[in-house]
C-alpha cells in the first residue's frame, strides 16, 4: 500500500494536493520511486542526459487536489514616509 504525501504545488495558484508515493520496500526501485537512465548521444556516444523512469509501484500522476490555498499578499513595496529625510531621493535598487 503506497503511502500518501501532502504537499503544496503550483506557483501561480497554490493548492494543497495529495500525491501517491513509491512503496518504501519496493523490490524494484528500493523505495526510490524509479530509476535514472543515463543516455548518450547516438553519434558521439557522449553523455547527453538522464531519463527518469518511474517505477510501477506508484503513480506520480495520481494526485488529488484538496483545496486551493489563499493567495498571500506580498508587500514588496517599501513603506516610504513622504516627509522623511529620504523623500525624493533613493539610492536603493528598484526591487
Ligand atoms: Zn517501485
Amino acid at each position: 500500500m503506497p503511502r500518501l504525501r501532502i504537499h503544496v504545488t503550483g506557483w501561480d495558484r497554490r493548492s494543497l494536493v495529495l500525491t501517491d508515493t513509491p512503496q518504501p520496500d519496493c523490490p524494484d526501485c528500493d523505495g526510490e520511486g524509479g530509476h535514472n537512465h543515463d543516455y548518450g548521444d547516438h553519434e558521439t556516444g557522449e553523455y547527453a542526459g538522464t531519463d527518469w523512469d518511474p517505477c510501477h509501484c506508484w503513480d506520480e500522476n495520481r494526485r488529488w487536489t484538496l483545496f486551493p490555498l489563499p493567495r498571500l499578499p506580498r508587500r514588496r513595496t517599501p513603506q516610504t514616509d513622504p516627509w522623511g529625510p529620504a523623500s525624493g531621493y533613493s539610492d536603493e535598487p528598484p526591487f
